[in-house]
């Protein structure tokens, strides 16, 4: 697609309607997949969360900053809305801060006017492109809408600085690209001596752009661009952002075959940890900006219905389970997330903690884990 310049007349648009532009062990290739969690001791009131949702073959990422900011980054597929609401709402995420949309095609921004009317983000991050599709178009009107302060997409804008963590922008380094994935805005999120590359579908030559503007990519995580395309992770990228892990966000048999085997086996013969959401379901890296942790909720076998049955299973399960016997449900002491006996959690012995009901847990601190919705 040609350059789209378009935005700026239809932001002046926005404009003029009264929103505010501010100036200022790896797994994969078939073979084992990585272990479903490795988690570290970290304090509630220091963890930095990143939710990597299982959407499909699409994105969707959740920021919980430890000073309580929320911050979403794209909104997977159309039909991803419910799916993304029940996994704020069980964050307890009441209001978005930020909301950065990194490119508009349809698998990150689906789901993002539905994501706008019901959190009201403070302020959005997209990049200067345009589509004519009903779903950019949707979205576009949320966002005047919402009154939300907008925020430029350029290479060096600092997204948030709380003091501790701090996101910022990387790409895109240029206005014009012949696919709209290059226009995705890429942002670096860095916590203490811990950081996060987020990619959104940026392509070769964004990466390249990066490589020679000399910004900071160098990053313990790195969500692979283009839900792990050979489009994208080139390898003098690769070699720059240097990633003991990588995210990979994709739907198990979509009609693209991402992950590629040759990004697979580049991360691997990299020695990079690769989780998937397609095999693992949502992955969740925790830090206190020094020590880095995750933990997989599994795969769910799809983006939405099979979800909604799991849970339901769950609950019926939970509900038998409480009445035959005490100690209904089990917490991570780690991660503070509590979950029914039978959710396949793979919880080492020493971090469990056994709460009688639900309100024990909640009353403890403890989040309900997403997957089984105790
Ligand atoms: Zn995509
Ligand atoms: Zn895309």
């Amino acid at each position: 697609m040609k350059k789209l310049r378009h935005l700026a007349a239809a932001l002046a648009m926005v404009v003029s309607l009264g929103i505010m532009v501010c100036g200022c062990s790896s797994g994969g290739t078939g073979g084992e997949p990585s272990a479903p969690s490795q988690t570290v001791t970290i304090s509630k009131d220091k963890e930095l969360s990143v939710h990597f949702i299982d959407v499909g073959q699409a994105d969707c990422i959740l920021i919980q900053t430890p000073d309580k900011k929320n911050i979403l980054i794209d909104a997977g597929n159309r039909d991803d809305s419910s799916l993304i609401q029940k996994y704020l709402k069980n964050q307890q995420v009441d209001t978005l801060d930020l909301m950065v949309l990194t490119h508009p095609h349809e698998d990150h921004i689906g789901s993002a006017a539905n994501i706008i009317k019901t959190y009201s983000p403070a302020q959005i991050c997209m990049p200067d492109a345009m589509s004519t599709s009903q779903v950019f178009e949707k979205t576009l009107n949320a966002i005047v809408e919402s009154k939300c302060e907008l925020l430029p997409a350029k290479p060096g804008t600092v997204l948030l600085d709380t003091g501790d963590v701090r996101l910022e922008v990387a790409a895109p380094n240029s206005d014009g690209y012949d696919s709209l994935n290059d226009y995705s805005v890429v942002t670096r999120l860095s916590y203490g001596s811990r950081s996060f590359l987020l990619t959104g579908d940026a392509q070769e030559i964004s990466e390249k752009e990066m490589l020679d503007a000399g910004a900071a990519l160098k990053s313990d995580v790195l969500k692979v661009g283009h839900h792990g395309s050979t489009t994208s992770t080139s390898e003098a990228f690769l070699k720059a952002v240097s990633p003991e892990f990588a995210v990979i966000s994709c739907e198990t048999g979509n009609e693209y075959g991402h992950p590629h085997k040759e990004i697979l086996e580049r991360l691997e013969g990299a020695g990079v940890t690769i989780l998937r959401t397609d095999t693992q379901g949502t992955v969740i890296m925790r830090t206190d900006g020094k020590q880095l942790g995750y933990e997989t909720l599994g795969s769910q076998g799809g983006s939405d219905g099979a979800s909604a049955g799991n849970s339901a299973q769950s609950a019926s399960e939970s509900s038998s389970q409480a009445s035959d016997s005490q100690q209904a449900y089990v917490g991570n002491k780690n991660s503070k997330v509590f979950h029914t006996q039978e959710c396949d959690n793979n919880m080492a012995e020493k971090n469990k903690v056994f709460f009688d009901t639900r309100q024990q847990a909640v009353d403890a601190g403890y989040s309900p884990c997403s997957r089984c919705n105790p």
